[in-house]
Protein backbone atom coordinates (compact mmCIF):
# COMPACT_ATOMS: atom_id res chain seq x y z
CA UNK A 1 0.00 0.00 0.00
CA UNK A 2 2.98 2.15 0.15
CA UNK A 3 2.85 3.35 -3.05
CA UNK A 4 -0.69 4.31 -2.88
CA UNK A 5 0.11 7.11 -0.46
CA UNK A 6 -0.04 10.74 -1.47
CA UNK A 7 3.18 12.66 -1.35
CA UNK A 8 3.66 14.89 1.73
CA UNK A 9 2.92 18.34 0.60
CA UNK A 10 6.20 19.76 2.10
CA UNK A 11 8.17 17.35 0.71
CA UNK A 12 6.79 17.37 -2.92
CA UNK A 13 4.13 20.07 -3.32
CA UNK A 14 3.86 19.69 -7.45
CA UNK A 15 3.21 15.73 -7.10
CA UNK A 16 1.04 16.27 -4.03
CA UNK A 17 -1.28 18.50 -6.08
CA UNK A 18 -1.45 16.18 -9.22
CA UNK A 19 -1.82 13.03 -7.24
CA UNK A 20 -4.77 14.52 -4.57
CA UNK A 21 -6.87 15.74 -7.56
CA UNK A 22 -6.92 11.49 -8.81
CA UNK A 23 -7.23 10.32 -5.24
CA UNK A 24 -10.05 12.69 -4.08
CA UNK A 25 -11.50 11.62 -7.19
CA UNK A 26 -11.88 15.56 -8.48
CA UNK A 27 -10.56 15.24 -12.00
CA UNK A 28 -9.24 12.59 -14.09
CA UNK A 29 -7.32 12.30 -17.76
CA UNK A 30 -8.80 12.15 -20.71
CA UNK A 31 -7.50 9.80 -23.46
CA UNK A 32 -6.46 13.42 -25.60
CA UNK A 33 -3.55 14.87 -24.19
CA UNK A 34 -4.34 17.78 -22.07
CA UNK A 35 -8.30 17.37 -21.83
CA UNK A 36 -9.86 16.60 -18.08
CA UNK A 37 -12.61 14.80 -17.20
CA UNK A 38 -14.61 16.26 -14.24
CA UNK A 39 -15.55 13.67 -11.99
CA UNK A 40 -18.59 13.76 -9.80
CA UNK A 41 -16.58 14.93 -6.79
CA UNK A 42 -15.45 17.49 -8.62
CA UNK A 43 -18.05 18.87 -10.56
CA UNK A 44 -20.05 18.87 -7.08
CA UNK A 45 -17.71 21.88 -6.06
CA UNK A 46 -17.60 23.27 -9.62
CA UNK A 47 -21.85 23.44 -9.10
CA UNK A 48 -21.37 25.26 -5.69
CA UNK A 49 -18.84 27.58 -6.91
CA UNK A 50 -21.61 28.09 -9.71
CA UNK A 51 -24.09 29.02 -7.46
CA UNK A 52 -22.41 31.24 -5.43
CA UNK A 53 -21.01 32.98 -8.50
CA UNK A 54 -24.55 33.00 -10.28
CA UNK A 55 -26.48 34.32 -6.83
CA UNK A 56 -24.19 37.12 -7.43
CA UNK A 57 -24.28 37.64 -11.10
CA UNK A 58 -27.75 37.83 -10.78
CA UNK A 59 -28.04 40.28 -7.65
CA UNK A 60 -26.12 42.76 -9.99
CA UNK A 61 -28.37 42.65 -12.17
CA UNK A 62 -26.96 40.12 -15.02
CA UNK A 63 -28.97 37.37 -16.89
CA UNK A 64 -27.73 34.03 -17.79
CA UNK A 65 -27.43 33.14 -21.80
CA UNK A 66 -25.41 30.56 -24.47
CA UNK A 67 -23.72 31.56 -27.68
CA UNK A 68 -22.35 29.23 -30.30
CA UNK A 69 -18.89 27.06 -29.47
CA UNK A 70 -18.11 27.44 -33.13
CA UNK A 71 -16.99 31.00 -34.41
CA UNK A 72 -16.32 32.06 -38.06
CA UNK A 73 -12.54 32.43 -38.25
CA UNK A 74 -12.68 36.09 -39.55
CA UNK A 75 -14.68 37.24 -36.22
CA UNK A 76 -10.92 36.90 -34.36
CA UNK A 77 -9.10 38.48 -37.31
CA UNK A 78 -11.00 41.87 -37.04
CA UNK A 79 -9.64 43.01 -33.43
CA UNK A 80 -5.95 43.11 -34.35
CA UNK A 81 -4.24 42.53 -30.79
CA UNK A 82 -7.07 39.61 -29.74
CA UNK A 83 -5.89 37.75 -33.15
CA UNK A 84 -2.27 37.89 -31.82
CA UNK A 85 -2.69 36.59 -28.64
CA UNK A 86 -5.36 33.83 -29.10
CA UNK A 87 -3.50 32.63 -32.54
CA UNK A 88 -1.52 30.46 -31.38
CA UNK A 89 -3.94 28.12 -28.99
CA UNK A 90 -6.82 28.18 -31.38
CA UNK A 91 -8.39 24.79 -32.45
CA UNK A 92 -9.71 25.21 -35.94
CA UNK A 93 -12.12 23.58 -37.69
CA UNK A 94 -12.02 23.04 -41.30
CA UNK A 95 -14.21 19.99 -42.40
CA UNK A 96 -18.09 19.27 -41.80
CA UNK A 97 -20.15 16.82 -42.42
CA UNK A 98 -17.20 15.24 -44.51
CA UNK A 99 -16.96 18.76 -46.80
CA UNK A 100 -14.00 20.59 -46.64
CA UNK A 101 -15.63 24.07 -45.10
CA UNK A 102 -15.79 27.39 -47.34
CA UNK A 103 -14.57 29.73 -44.28
CA UNK A 104 -12.86 27.78 -41.36
CA UNK A 105 -14.23 27.67 -38.11
CA UNK A 106 -12.72 28.35 -34.74
CA UNK A 107 -13.51 26.29 -31.32
CA UNK A 108 -14.11 29.47 -28.89
CA UNK A 109 -11.22 30.07 -26.83
CA UNK A 110 -13.21 33.18 -25.11
CA UNK A 111 -16.60 34.88 -26.57
CA UNK A 112 -16.16 38.49 -27.37
CA UNK A 113 -16.12 38.28 -30.97
CA UNK A 114 -19.29 36.55 -31.48
CA UNK A 115 -21.04 38.56 -28.54
CA UNK A 116 -19.67 41.45 -30.14
CA UNK A 117 -21.51 40.89 -33.52
CA UNK A 118 -24.51 39.48 -31.75
CA UNK A 119 -24.63 43.03 -29.67
CA UNK A 120 -23.96 44.68 -32.79
CA UNK A 121 -27.46 43.60 -34.29
CA UNK A 122 -29.11 43.87 -30.97
CA UNK A 123 -28.09 47.20 -29.79
CA UNK A 124 -29.57 50.58 -31.57
CA UNK A 125 -30.35 52.88 -29.18
CA UNK A 126 -29.04 54.08 -25.89
CA UNK A 127 -32.48 52.39 -24.19
CA UNK A 128 -31.29 49.25 -24.96
CA UNK A 129 -28.27 49.82 -22.56
CA UNK A 130 -26.75 48.22 -21.00
CA UNK A 131 -26.65 45.14 -21.95
CA UNK A 132 -25.69 42.43 -18.44
CA UNK A 133 -25.26 38.72 -20.26
CA UNK A 134 -23.39 36.37 -18.89
CA UNK A 135 -23.01 32.65 -20.36
CA UNK A 136 -21.80 29.38 -18.57
CA UNK A 137 -19.53 27.22 -21.07
CA UNK A 138 -16.54 25.78 -22.08
CA UNK A 139 -14.01 26.63 -23.46
CA UNK A 140 -10.91 25.34 -25.96
CA UNK A 141 -7.25 26.78 -25.86
CA UNK A 142 -4.92 24.33 -27.05
CA UNK A 143 -2.02 24.98 -24.05
CA UNK A 144 1.30 22.87 -24.80
CA UNK A 145 1.87 22.00 -21.19
CA UNK A 146 -1.25 21.44 -18.92
CA UNK A 147 -1.98 20.13 -15.76
CA UNK A 148 -5.55 19.32 -14.39
CA UNK A 149 -7.26 22.25 -13.47
CA UNK A 150 -4.63 24.36 -13.43
CA UNK A 151 -4.57 24.72 -16.91
CA UNK A 152 -6.49 22.15 -19.89
CA UNK A 153 -6.71 22.42 -23.38
CA UNK A 154 -10.43 22.26 -22.46
CA UNK A 155 -12.11 24.02 -19.03
CA UNK A 156 -15.22 25.03 -17.85
CA UNK A 157 -16.14 28.84 -16.94
CA UNK A 158 -18.20 31.74 -16.69
CA UNK A 159 -18.04 34.72 -18.96
CA UNK A 160 -20.05 37.79 -18.48
CA UNK A 161 -20.23 40.38 -21.65
CA UNK A 162 -21.38 43.56 -20.85
CA UNK A 163 -22.11 46.74 -23.52
CA UNK A 164 -22.72 50.26 -22.07
CA UNK A 165 -23.54 53.94 -23.39
CA UNK A 166 -20.56 55.29 -21.65
CA UNK A 167 -16.76 55.04 -20.63
CA UNK A 168 -17.54 55.43 -16.90
CA UNK A 169 -19.63 53.00 -16.86
CA UNK A 170 -18.26 50.38 -18.48
CA UNK A 171 -15.33 50.83 -15.90
CA UNK A 172 -17.63 50.99 -13.01
CA UNK A 173 -18.47 47.15 -14.31
CA UNK A 174 -15.27 46.12 -14.34
CA UNK A 175 -14.68 47.38 -10.98
CA UNK A 176 -18.25 46.04 -9.64
CA UNK A 177 -17.23 42.38 -11.47
CA UNK A 178 -13.79 42.67 -9.57
CA UNK A 179 -15.46 43.02 -6.58
CA UNK A 180 -18.24 40.33 -6.89
CA UNK A 181 -14.89 37.61 -7.75
CA UNK A 182 -13.19 38.69 -4.72
CA UNK A 183 -16.26 38.68 -2.83
CA UNK A 184 -16.82 35.22 -3.72
CA UNK A 185 -13.53 34.22 -2.86
CA UNK A 186 -13.05 35.29 0.53
CA UNK A 187 -17.02 34.70 1.57
CA UNK A 188 -17.37 31.25 -0.51
CA UNK A 189 -14.09 29.91 -0.79
CA UNK A 190 -11.92 31.46 2.27
CA UNK A 191 -9.25 31.99 -0.25
CA UNK A 192 -7.78 35.64 0.52
CA UNK A 193 -7.02 37.38 -2.88
CA UNK A 194 -5.47 40.68 -3.80
CA UNK A 195 -8.00 42.68 -6.68
CA UNK A 196 -5.46 44.77 -8.91
CA UNK A 197 -4.86 46.14 -12.09
CA UNK A 198 -2.79 43.85 -14.75
CA UNK A 199 0.24 45.39 -16.19
CA UNK A 200 0.33 46.31 -19.80
CA UNK A 201 2.31 43.20 -20.74
CA UNK A 202 0.11 40.87 -18.58
CA UNK A 203 -3.31 42.06 -20.01
CA UNK A 204 -5.84 40.03 -21.99
CA UNK A 205 -5.31 40.61 -25.27
CA UNK A 206 -7.71 43.09 -26.93
CA UNK A 207 -8.26 44.95 -23.44
CA UNK A 208 -7.42 48.47 -22.29
CA UNK A 209 -7.24 47.58 -18.88
CA UNK A 210 -7.27 44.35 -16.99
CA UNK A 211 -8.05 43.59 -13.63
CA UNK A 212 -7.25 40.46 -11.55
CA UNK A 213 -7.86 38.64 -7.78
CA UNK A 214 -4.56 36.86 -7.07
CA UNK A 215 -4.00 34.31 -4.89
CA UNK A 216 -0.97 32.78 -3.16
CA UNK A 217 -0.82 29.30 -2.81
CA UNK A 218 0.74 26.78 -0.60
CA UNK A 219 3.80 26.83 -2.41
CA UNK A 220 3.91 30.74 -2.32
CA UNK A 221 3.40 30.71 -6.18
CA UNK A 222 0.53 33.24 -7.33
CA UNK A 223 -2.43 32.14 -9.23
CA UNK A 224 -5.20 34.40 -11.22
CA UNK A 225 -8.03 32.95 -9.91
CA UNK A 226 -10.48 36.02 -11.73
CA UNK A 227 -10.15 38.26 -14.31
CA UNK A 228 -12.31 41.55 -15.24
CA UNK A 229 -11.66 43.62 -18.12
CA UNK A 230 -11.99 46.86 -19.35
CA UNK A 231 -12.56 46.53 -23.27
CA UNK A 232 -12.82 50.75 -23.96
CA UNK A 233 -14.59 50.44 -27.52
CA UNK A 234 -11.80 48.28 -29.08
CA UNK A 235 -14.15 45.49 -29.58
CA UNK A 236 -17.42 48.04 -30.22
CA UNK A 237 -15.62 49.18 -33.19
CA UNK A 238 -14.07 46.14 -34.92
CA UNK A 239 -17.90 44.71 -34.61
CA UNK A 240 -19.84 48.41 -35.27
CA UNK A 241 -21.39 48.00 -31.86
CA UNK A 242 -23.63 51.47 -32.18
CA UNK A 243 -26.17 53.25 -30.67
CA UNK A 244 -27.80 56.65 -31.19
CA UNK A 245 -27.45 58.50 -28.04
CA UNK A 246 -29.84 61.28 -26.75
CA UNK A 247 -28.84 63.78 -28.90
CA UNK A 248 -29.70 61.11 -31.94
CA UNK A 249 -26.18 60.83 -32.76
CA UNK A 250 -24.17 57.43 -33.50
CA UNK A 251 -21.65 56.57 -31.12
CA UNK A 252 -19.60 53.12 -30.11
CA UNK A 253 -20.63 51.22 -27.33
CA UNK A 254 -18.55 50.62 -24.13
CA UNK A 255 -18.31 46.91 -23.43
CA UNK A 256 -16.43 44.84 -20.54
CA UNK A 257 -15.70 40.87 -19.75
CA UNK A 258 -14.85 39.43 -17.34
CA UNK A 259 -14.39 35.34 -16.43
CA UNK A 260 -13.77 32.91 -13.68
CA UNK A 261 -13.08 29.10 -14.36
CA UNK A 262 -11.96 25.53 -13.23
CA UNK A 263 -9.15 26.78 -12.61
CA UNK A 264 -10.44 28.48 -8.95
CA UNK A 265 -10.76 24.62 -8.00
CA UNK A 266 -6.57 24.16 -8.14
CA UNK A 267 -6.62 27.28 -6.23
CA UNK A 268 -8.93 25.38 -3.54
CA UNK A 269 -6.65 22.58 -3.53
CA UNK A 270 -3.27 24.51 -3.10
CA UNK A 271 -4.52 27.37 -0.34
CA UNK A 272 -6.45 25.01 2.13
CA UNK A 273 -5.16 21.74 1.44
CA UNK A 274 -2.85 19.57 4.04
CA UNK A 275 -0.60 16.06 3.71
CA UNK A 276 -3.82 14.31 4.62
CA UNK A 277 -5.73 15.98 1.60
CA UNK A 278 -7.81 18.10 0.58
CA UNK A 279 -9.76 20.79 3.37
CA UNK A 280 -12.74 22.03 1.56
CA UNK A 281 -14.12 25.17 2.56
CA UNK A 282 -17.81 24.19 3.83
CA UNK A 283 -19.71 27.15 1.96
CA UNK A 284 -18.50 25.20 -1.14
CA UNK A 285 -18.19 21.38 -0.26
CA UNK A 286 -20.16 19.01 -1.91
CA UNK A 287 -20.24 17.03 1.61
CA UNK A 288 -20.15 19.20 4.62
CA UNK A 289 -20.66 16.82 7.22
CA UNK A 290 -19.62 13.18 7.01
CA UNK A 291 -21.30 10.40 9.60
CA UNK A 292 -19.54 7.43 10.76
CA UNK A 293 -21.57 4.54 12.76
CA UNK A 294 -18.75 2.71 15.00
CA UNK A 295 -20.50 -0.74 16.39
CA UNK A 296 -18.97 -4.20 16.75
CA UNK A 297 -21.97 -6.42 16.58
CA UNK A 298 -25.51 -6.17 15.70
CA UNK A 299 -26.97 -5.40 19.09
CA UNK A 300 -24.55 -2.17 18.90
CA UNK A 301 -25.37 -1.34 15.37
CA UNK A 302 -29.01 -1.67 15.40
CA UNK A 303 -28.79 1.12 18.73
CA UNK A 304 -26.32 3.26 16.49
CA UNK A 305 -27.71 3.55 12.96
CA UNK A 306 -30.54 4.25 14.92
CA UNK A 307 -29.34 7.70 16.43
CA UNK A 308 -27.36 7.95 12.95
CA UNK A 309 -30.66 8.17 11.17
CA UNK A 310 -31.97 10.85 13.55
CA UNK A 311 -28.92 13.06 13.33
CA UNK A 312 -28.65 12.98 9.83
CA UNK A 313 -32.38 14.09 9.58
CA UNK A 314 -31.76 16.50 12.19
CA UNK A 315 -29.08 17.95 9.79
CA UNK A 316 -31.13 18.13 6.92
CA UNK A 317 -30.03 21.99 6.33
CA UNK A 318 -26.65 20.92 5.46
CA UNK A 319 -24.80 18.67 3.04
CA UNK A 320 -24.64 15.43 4.65
CA UNK A 321 -23.12 11.50 3.91
CA UNK A 322 -23.91 8.66 6.14
CA UNK A 323 -20.70 6.34 5.08
CA UNK A 324 -22.57 3.21 5.91
CA UNK A 325 -19.81 0.92 4.24
CA UNK A 326 -19.35 -2.56 5.79
CA UNK A 327 -16.07 -3.76 4.01
CA UNK A 328 -13.94 -0.80 5.68
CA UNK A 329 -13.24 -0.15 9.08
CA UNK A 330 -14.09 3.10 10.35
CA UNK A 331 -10.42 3.91 10.59
CA UNK A 332 -10.49 3.43 7.07
CA UNK A 333 -13.16 5.99 6.48
CA UNK A 334 -11.52 8.81 8.93
CA UNK A 335 -9.12 8.51 6.14
CA UNK A 336 -11.07 8.81 3.37
CA UNK A 337 -13.33 11.16 4.36
CA UNK A 338 -9.80 13.69 5.57
CA UNK A 339 -8.32 12.69 2.28
CA UNK A 340 -11.51 14.35 0.08
CA UNK A 341 -11.45 17.39 2.60
CA UNK A 342 -14.98 16.83 4.48
CA UNK A 343 -14.90 19.86 6.79
CA UNK A 344 -16.37 18.07 9.77
CA UNK A 345 -16.53 13.89 10.48
CA UNK A 346 -19.12 13.24 13.35
CA UNK A 347 -18.73 9.78 14.97
CA UNK A 348 -21.51 7.89 16.66
CA UNK A 349 -20.89 4.94 18.93
CA UNK A 350 -22.39 2.63 21.27
CA UNK A 351 -20.89 4.84 24.14
CA UNK A 352 -22.28 8.32 22.47
CA UNK A 353 -25.43 6.55 21.76
CA UNK A 354 -25.93 5.85 26.06
CA UNK A 355 -24.40 9.38 26.70
CA UNK A 356 -27.09 10.70 24.11
CA UNK A 357 -23.85 13.16 22.38
CA UNK A 358 -21.98 12.55 19.95
CA UNK A 359 -17.91 13.26 18.46
CA UNK A 360 -17.35 15.42 16.13
CA UNK A 361 -13.87 16.28 14.30
CA UNK A 362 -12.77 19.20 12.22
CA UNK A 363 -10.74 18.96 9.26
CA UNK A 364 -8.90 21.80 9.46
CA UNK A 365 -7.49 20.42 12.94
CA UNK A 366 -6.10 17.22 12.73
CA UNK A 367 -6.09 15.02 15.62
CA UNK A 368 -6.92 15.59 19.64
CA UNK A 369 -7.26 19.45 19.28
CA UNK A 370 -10.25 19.25 17.05
CA UNK A 371 -12.14 16.74 18.62
CA UNK A 372 -15.13 17.91 20.58
CA UNK A 373 -18.26 16.08 22.06
CA UNK A 374 -21.63 17.59 22.14
CA UNK A 375 -25.07 17.02 23.27
CA UNK A 376 -27.50 15.63 20.51
CA UNK A 377 -30.01 18.05 21.33
CA UNK A 378 -27.24 20.98 20.79
CA UNK A 379 -26.02 19.21 17.60
CA UNK A 380 -27.55 21.32 15.00
CA UNK A 381 -26.20 24.85 16.31
CA UNK A 382 -23.00 22.97 17.14
CA UNK A 383 -22.44 22.06 13.68
CA UNK A 384 -23.98 25.73 11.85
CA UNK A 385 -21.37 27.23 14.41
CA UNK A 386 -18.46 24.68 13.52
CA UNK A 387 -18.80 25.42 9.71
CA UNK A 388 -18.34 29.33 10.89
CA UNK A 389 -15.57 28.65 12.85
CA UNK A 390 -13.98 26.21 10.06
CA UNK A 391 -14.78 28.89 6.94
CA UNK A 392 -12.91 31.46 9.31
CA UNK A 393 -9.58 29.70 10.49
CA UNK A 394 -8.94 28.44 7.02
CA UNK A 395 -9.14 32.41 5.88
CA UNK A 396 -7.29 33.39 8.80
CA UNK A 397 -4.22 30.98 8.37
CA UNK A 398 -4.20 31.71 4.52
CA UNK A 399 -4.03 35.23 4.99
CA UNK A 400 -1.51 34.41 7.32
CA UNK A 401 0.28 32.19 5.12
CA UNK A 402 -0.04 35.48 2.53
CA UNK A 403 1.24 38.03 4.97
CA UNK A 404 4.48 35.85 6.36
CA UNK A 405 5.58 35.03 3.11
CA UNK A 406 5.56 38.47 1.19
CA UNK A 407 8.38 40.68 0.96
CA UNK A 408 9.65 44.45 0.92
CA UNK A 409 13.00 44.20 -0.83
CA UNK A 410 14.75 46.86 -0.25
CA UNK A 411 17.32 46.72 -3.08
CA UNK A 412 17.08 44.63 -6.55
CA UNK A 413 19.06 41.81 -4.84
CA UNK A 414 17.01 41.80 -2.68
CA UNK A 415 13.86 41.05 -4.98
CA UNK A 416 15.84 38.41 -6.31
CA UNK A 417 16.02 36.59 -3.09
CA UNK A 418 12.19 37.20 -2.30
CA UNK A 419 10.58 35.97 -5.30
CA UNK A 420 12.32 32.56 -4.72
CA UNK A 421 10.50 32.47 -1.46
CA UNK A 422 7.62 34.37 -1.58
CA UNK A 423 5.87 37.16 -3.73
CA UNK A 424 8.00 40.59 -3.41
CA UNK A 425 6.50 44.16 -2.96
CA UNK A 426 7.54 46.57 -4.64
CA UNK A 427 7.83 50.15 -6.19
CA UNK A 428 7.75 49.69 -10.11
CA UNK A 429 8.29 52.61 -12.73
CA UNK A 430 5.44 51.04 -15.35
CA UNK A 431 8.16 50.31 -17.78
CA UNK A 432 8.25 46.46 -19.93
CA UNK A 433 11.68 46.89 -19.70
CA UNK A 434 12.14 46.40 -16.00
CA UNK A 435 9.09 44.02 -16.10
CA UNK A 436 11.30 41.70 -18.75
CA UNK A 437 14.71 41.76 -16.53
CA UNK A 438 12.87 40.75 -13.49
CA UNK A 439 11.17 37.92 -15.25
CA UNK A 440 14.14 37.12 -17.34
CA UNK A 441 16.26 36.86 -14.29
CA UNK A 442 14.22 35.50 -12.11
CA UNK A 443 11.14 33.99 -13.77
CA UNK A 444 8.73 36.25 -11.81
CA UNK A 445 6.47 38.13 -13.46
CA UNK A 446 4.15 41.27 -12.18
CA UNK A 447 1.21 39.84 -10.86
CA UNK A 448 -1.03 42.88 -10.07
CA UNK A 449 -0.62 46.25 -9.20
CA UNK A 450 -3.20 46.43 -5.74
CA UNK A 451 -5.84 48.61 -6.27
CA UNK A 452 -5.19 49.28 -2.30
CA UNK A 453 -2.14 51.45 -2.70
CA UNK A 454 0.59 52.82 0.17
CA UNK A 455 0.24 56.11 -1.22
CA UNK A 456 2.99 58.11 -2.03
CA UNK A 457 5.88 57.04 -4.29
CA UNK A 458 8.93 55.78 -4.73
CA UNK A 459 12.24 54.37 -6.98
CA UNK A 460 11.50 51.46 -8.81
CA UNK A 461 13.41 48.31 -7.57
CA UNK A 462 15.10 47.58 -10.87
CA UNK A 463 15.82 50.94 -12.79
CA UNK A 464 15.56 53.70 -9.60
CA UNK A 465 13.67 55.64 -11.73
CA UNK A 466 10.82 57.99 -9.88
CA UNK A 467 7.55 55.26 -9.45
CA UNK A 468 4.55 56.09 -8.08
CA UNK A 469 2.50 52.13 -7.81
CA UNK A 470 3.95 49.32 -6.41
CA UNK A 471 3.32 46.05 -8.05
CA UNK A 472 3.49 42.54 -6.77
CA UNK A 473 6.57 40.31 -8.15
CA UNK A 474 5.76 36.73 -8.12
CA UNK A 475 6.41 33.53 -9.85
CA UNK A 476 3.10 32.02 -10.74
CA UNK A 477 1.02 29.04 -12.24
ZN1 LIG B 1 11.94 50.72 -13.68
Amino acid sequence: MAEDKLPLRSENFSEWYNQLVLKAELADYAPVRGCMVVRPYGWSLWENIQQGLDRRFKETGHTNAAFPLLIPKSFLEKEKEHVEGFSPELAVVTIGGGEKLEEPLIVRPTSETIIGYMYSKWIKSYRDLPVLINQWGNVVRWEMRTRLFLRTLEFYWQEGHTAHATSEEAQEETLRMLNVYADFAVNDAAVPVVPGAKSEKEKFAGAVRSYTIEAMMGDTRALQTGTSHFLGQNFAKAFEIQFLDWNNELQHAWTTSWGLSTRFIGAIIMTHGDDQGLIMPPRLAPIQVVIVPIYKNDAERSKVLEVVERTRQELHGFRVRVDDRTEVTPGFKFNDWELRGVPLRIEIGPKDVEKGSVALARRDMPGKIGKSFVPQTQLVEQVGKMMEDIHLALYDRALAFRKANTYEPADYTELKESVQKGWAFSWWCGSEACELKVKEDTKATTRCIPLDQPGGDGKCIVCGQPASQKVYFARAY
